[in-house]
């Protein structure tokens, strides 16, 4: 049986590739009454992200879980993934977002885990489990979700920088400052190539090889500005712009929310997601870049990602010359020499999108082999036949 969401994930992991029964949640999606005082709402695991959103935002509340495919995700999906996105910095992940769920078990059985409390201390938390567990240990079927106040006045920028050091060291500025920091990604010259292609939007700065947007919560005017003239004068960026009206806001979005949909509307990309601790960035990137410049100098890559989460989405364009076979042939390879990396600067191979199918291989580079036993051992004591998604995350 293999649980489905949405269908949005990056990592095949509602894919049934041996005939298994796939089990759509997307028609439980009652969302009920916002509880105003608690700041919950409980959802079917149906429910879409920003159908939820929308509810939510009818009490003047949010649900900080926040990314570009959130017009199609499912809560269910996003529990099972523990779905990170542009806001992971300021809120962290669905994990921090949920308070209560309801599981259906392999056995049939109904868990109902925490409710709508706040405070449990009494033992292992085992709705922590199902979180992040790409439903191969329990259906998700509701939740009680935890809500916030929206944040009052982002102010959105967009900066031009050289090179990734460039990126890493506004990072190290922006924090510096007393700003409440909402969102801080960045794409290169050749992602914006691509979304400018395919939405037919212009660039709003002086062409530059790295991008930045920055959203700033709750920022005053004054100070804002007087930091981004300090930016401009001190060349710590080459050229940057600030959003004035909440349109230009959302274009400046668009640039990075249109990543991923634009690389695959212009060419063929091979999507690898991965995390490095912050401080390995710099490093991890100078290394990469010799990697592929030395073994594969005629691939394009495009790099965009939640860097202020040490995050990167690493793509691989598919040439236009090369057969597709021969390109997927390719990038096994190239993949194992990217997670080399990865494991040698304590990274992980897999920062959001999960491991279903396709990193199945790649486990062992950020997780232990004892770690990996007692995630086969957890998943016998919730499913003995192993019936719920099978052969995803890892083989029994
Ligand atoms: C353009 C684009 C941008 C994206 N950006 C981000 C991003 O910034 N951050 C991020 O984290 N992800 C991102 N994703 C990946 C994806 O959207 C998320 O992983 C999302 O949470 C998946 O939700 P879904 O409902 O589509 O799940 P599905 O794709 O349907 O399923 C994903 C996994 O969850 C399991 N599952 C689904 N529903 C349930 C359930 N009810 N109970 C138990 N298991 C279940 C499935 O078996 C599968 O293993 C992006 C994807 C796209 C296409």
């Amino acid at each position: 049986v293999v649980p489905s969401g949405g269908r949005t994930g990056l990592a095949g992991g509602a894919v049934a590739k041996d005939h298994e029964v796939v089990l759509s949640l997307v028609r439980m999606r009652r969302m009920h009454a916002i509880d105003v005082l608690g700041r919950t709402v409980v959802v079917e695991a149906g429910a879409v992200t920003q159908a939820v959103h929308e509810h939510v935002a009818e009490a003047g509340l949010v649900w900080p879980v926040d990314f570009a495919s959130k017009g199609s995700s499912t809560v269910g999906g996003n529990i099972a993934t523990n779905a990170g996105g542009v806001r992971v910095i300021r809120y962290g992940h669905t994990r921090q977002w949920v308070l209560g769920l309801v599981v259906v078990l392999a056995t049939g059985e109904v868990l109902r885990l925490n409710g709508a409390l706040e405070k449990n201390n009494t033992g292992i938390d085992l709705r922590q489990a199902f979180i992040g567990s790409e439903g191969v240990l329990g259906v998700v079927t509701e939740a009680t979700l935890r809500l916030t106040r929206p944040a009052p006045k982002p102010t959105v920028l967009l900066f031009s920088v050289d090179g990734l050091a460039g990126v890493l060291q506004l990072f190290r500025n922006v924090r510096d400052k007393d700003f409440t920091l909402g969102a801080f990604e960045f794409f290169t010259d050749r992602c914006l190539a691509r979304v400018m292609r395919h939405r037919r939007v212009a660039d709003p700065l002086r062409g530059a090889s790295h991008y930045v947007l920055v959203e700033l919560e709750s920022a005053a005017e004054e100070p804002v500005v007087a930091w981004f003239e300090e930016l401009l004068e001190g060349g710590l960026v080459t050229d940057g712009t600030m959003a004035q009206t909440s349109d230009q806001a959302r274009a400046l979005w668009t640039l990075r929310e249109g990543i991923s949909e634009s690389l695959s509307a212009t060419g063929l990309p091979h999507k690898n997601d991965i995390a490095l601790p912050i401080a390995e960035l710099e490093p991890f990137c100078a290394e990469l870049e010799t990697v592929f410049t030395e073994r594969y100098p005629h691939f394009e890559i495009c790099l965009f990602g939640h860097i202020g989460d040490g995050n990167l989405h690493v793509n691989v364009m598919k040439p236009d010359a090369l057969d597709k076979d021969a390109f997927f042939a390719t990038t096994h390879d190239l993949d194992r020499h990217l997670f080399e990396l990865v494991r040698a600067h304590d990274g992980s191979v897999s920062a959001e999108h999960g491991i279903g199918l396709l990193k199945k291989g790649w486990l062992e580079y950020t997780r232990s082999a004892t770690e990996i036993e007692l995630m086969r051992a957890l998943k016998k004591v919730f499913d003995p036949n192993g019936i719920l998604n099978p052969g995803k995350i890892f083989d029994l």
